[in-house]
């Protein structure tokens, strides 16, 4: 199986397990971390709709969780036309990931486009401080 095919089937079955009762909108998310890891995040919504978390912020929570900060390679994966990253979520996969790493964008069936991080946040915020 190839690398984005590993990735597919994890965000495919992270996406089974969202908890999102009121949009019905399930998204998956999987990350290769640079040290080999792959890592899944769900989306979990919320009766007070803007406490809702995105799959891909709960990929990277368990991603910090299990000692990895870096992503080589993601893919998000949902049950629309092209379910891209929210600008939000743009902005935390920067925070862990190159310009040149790989976002995949899934339907439920294959890859429909992928963006390099640089495409999906041109300019994004970063602190001077950060090294
Ligand atoms: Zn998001």
């Amino acid at each position: 199986m190839s690398r984005v095919d590993q990735l597919f089937e994890a965000a495919k079955a992270a996406r089974a397990r969202a908890y999102a009762p009121y949009s019905n909108f399930k998204v998956g998310a999987a990350l290769l971390t640079k040290g080999g890891k792959l890592i899944t995040g769900c989306n979990v919504e919320n009766a007070a709709f803007p406490e809702g978390v995105c799959a891909e912020g709960g990929a990277i929570s368990a991603m910090i969780l299990a000692g990895e900060t870096e992503i080589a390679e993601a893919l998000v994966i949902g049950d629309a036309a092209l379910c891209t990253p929210c600008g939000g979520c743009r902005q935390k996969l920067k925070e862990f990931a190159g310009p040149d790493v790989v976002v995949h964008v899934a339907d439920l069936n294959e890859v429909k486009r992928s963006f390099t991080v640089a495409e999906l946040l041109p300019a994004g915020f970063e602190l001077n401080e950060k090294d």
